[in-house]
């Protein structure tokens, strides 16, 4: 294998900004990801002299680890880091030299701080979007803090092993051994995860004005149009950009033809960071109260004081509530088509749901699977013509209608789904490998059980202003019962609601 001119050409500018020595250690044998590692690696010592190769006996063959001579960093690949991946190793051999990494202060003190073993494994595939952010994650985690150490895995490559563990999902990420996570995640999500946050950090904080909870378009929005009134305001968010995040292309933001889920979340942030606004990733809020002022209580038990808040605390896919949906999550049944679907390459699928997310993702699907079969509960499909025409137009789907999913079946992975003929009453079975479920998103404000007014769905009531029925607290985005949920109206809602927050406050 030779790295083509035009990367070997950026890689060359990128390795000239090592700041030191990096050995790596590779464990490789006679088969072909071998061979392709032996090249690869010898071509990177080819390209600079502050890299250089030593055989060495590694828990996976083939595998290579990145460290400094004489200290082991606990960063390996084991499958060749290329594709998607190899953005993560250059950024592994610049940060192992000694380059700094690209992360505010304070999350690279919540790194150094943690305490314990931390073995991460991320099996991920070479075309994956969202695995790299993960690889990169864990990998700058364990340049950072000795006692972490991360092997990201090309299921590719280690197929029986991935077999044996039964990952249908990638990224998938394993912590000492066990299952930790799948899917998508930023250095926030895991610190938040390992439950890193004090409560002490946030014990001084004078009460905001506004405290936004929510950090997706919504919150974004609410938050950069009040500091723009300049008045304090804060941001709490579990995980900031929401569900942008999961989102591939994105062609309806109007003025920008077409971005990506995860650059628009990098913009909204890098847009808010323009502002006096206190940003707090990585948190999840789990109360709200009306007092004097609105306190709004974190996982870890702080306490937020602010004068109004504004929720824009979005949504996240609705479960089907049957037998086999929890049991088989990650082992066949998923919800994100973009992120897994290429794991099911070859196989008979099902999507639950006829709507538009349900028949976009069965052509999407179509375009990898041996076959799909659409499942939708009433007599006729939900989504528009012009997507029900052009599944109709593929040779390799099915749309049964009127069907009832009554369980996901399978021993230790998903093999089949049961459903009944709602016109007959009589229960059937299909064989399958995997099940996507799109029957729609249930919004986020359980927590808010007793204190604003929900529809039945859960949604917020919010007026015209942007106020819930809870004098000072407002709400804005997909958790709200706004009839359309989309990234655009999202922000006019955040900025809606941060301007009925600010007219609220000047009349109290
Ligand atoms: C796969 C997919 C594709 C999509 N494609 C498009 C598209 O092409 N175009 C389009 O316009 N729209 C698209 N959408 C819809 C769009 O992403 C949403 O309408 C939009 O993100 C809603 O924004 P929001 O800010 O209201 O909520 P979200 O984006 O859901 O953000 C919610 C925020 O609240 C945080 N949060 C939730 N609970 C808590 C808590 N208890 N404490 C603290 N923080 C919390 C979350 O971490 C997040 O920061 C897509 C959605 C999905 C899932």
């Amino acid at each position: 294998m030779k790295l083509d001119a035009d990367i070997k050409n950026q890689l060359a500018q990128y390795l000239e900004l090592m700041e030191g020595d990096v050995l790596l250690k590779v464990s490789t044998g006679s088969d072909s990801v071998s061979e392709e590692m032996t090249d690869l690696v010898n071509e990177l010592a080819s390209m600079s002299s502050r890299i250089t190769v030593e055989q060495a006996s590694l828990p996976r063959t083939p595998s290579f680890s990145v460290n400094r001579p004489g200290e082991d960093t606990g960063i390996t690949f084991a499958g060749v880091p290329l594709g998607h991946e190899f953005t993560s190793l250059v950024l592994a051999l610049l940060q192992v030299s000694g380059r700094a990494p690209k992360a505010e202060q304070s999350v690279i003190d919540r790194i150094k701080g943690i305490k314990g073993e931390f073995q991460f494994e991320t099996y991920v595939s070479l075309s994956c979007h969202n695995c790299p952010d993960v690889v990169q994650a864990l990998n700058m985690m364990s340049v950072l803090n000795p006692n972490i150490t991360h092997t990201m895995i090309d299921g590719a490559a280690f197929k029986s092993e991935v077999e044996s563990k039964e990952i249908m999902a990638v990224p998938t990420v394993h912590l000492n051994g066990e299952f930790f996570e799948s899917g998508r995640m930023t250095v926030d999500d895991i610190l938040a995860k390992l439950g890193t946050s004090d409560a002490s950090e946030f014990e001084d904080k004078e009460p905001f004005e506004v405290l936004v909870v929510g950090g997706g378009p919504a919150g974004a929005s609410a938050a950069i149009y009040s500091a723009r009134k300049g008045i304090r305001t804060g941001i709490v968010a579990e995980r900031f950009g929401g569900q942008v995040n999961d989102t591939l292309g994105i062609e309806n933001f109007i003025s920008v033809k077409y971005t990506e889920g995860p650059k628009l979340a990098a913009s909204l942030e890098e847009h808010a960071k323009e502002y006096n606004i206190d940003i707090m990733k990585a948190q999840r809020v789990k109360r709200l109260e009306k007092k004097d002022l609105i306190e709004v209580e974190l996982e870890n038990g702080a306490v937020l004081k602010s004068k109004t808040v504004i929720v824009s605390t979005g949504a996240r896919w609705r479960n089907l509530g049957v037998p086999g949906e929890a049991e088989f999550k990650n082992k066949g049944v998923a919800y994100c088509p973009h992120c897994d679907g290429p794991l099911f390459a070859g196989k008979h699928v099902a999507v639950i749901g006829g709507g538009n997310s349900g028949i976009e993702a069965a052509i999407d699907l179509a375009g990898v699977a041996a076959h799909v079969t659409v499942f939708e509960f009433m007599p006729e499909l939900k989504a528009d013509s012009v997507l029900q025409d052009r599944l109709n137009s593929l040779p390799n789907t099915t749309v049964i209608k009127n069907a009832q999913v009554k369980e996901i079946t399978g021993t230790n992975k998903v093999d089949g789904i049961d459903y009944i003929e709602r016109e007959t009453g009589t229960t059937q079975h299909v064989e399958l490998q995997g099940v996507f479920v799109q029957i729609g998103l249930v919004p986020n404000t359980d927590w808010l059980e007793g204190t604003v007014e929900r529809t039945r769905m859960g949604e917020i009531i919010v007026d015209n202003h942007g106020a819930t029925t809870l004098p000072g607290v407002f709400a804005a985005g997909d958790c709200t019962n706004s009839p359309y949920k989309q990234i655009i109206i999202s922000m006019g809602s955040g900025a809606t609601a941060a301007l009925g927050a600010f007219d609220y406050m000047i009349r109290q």
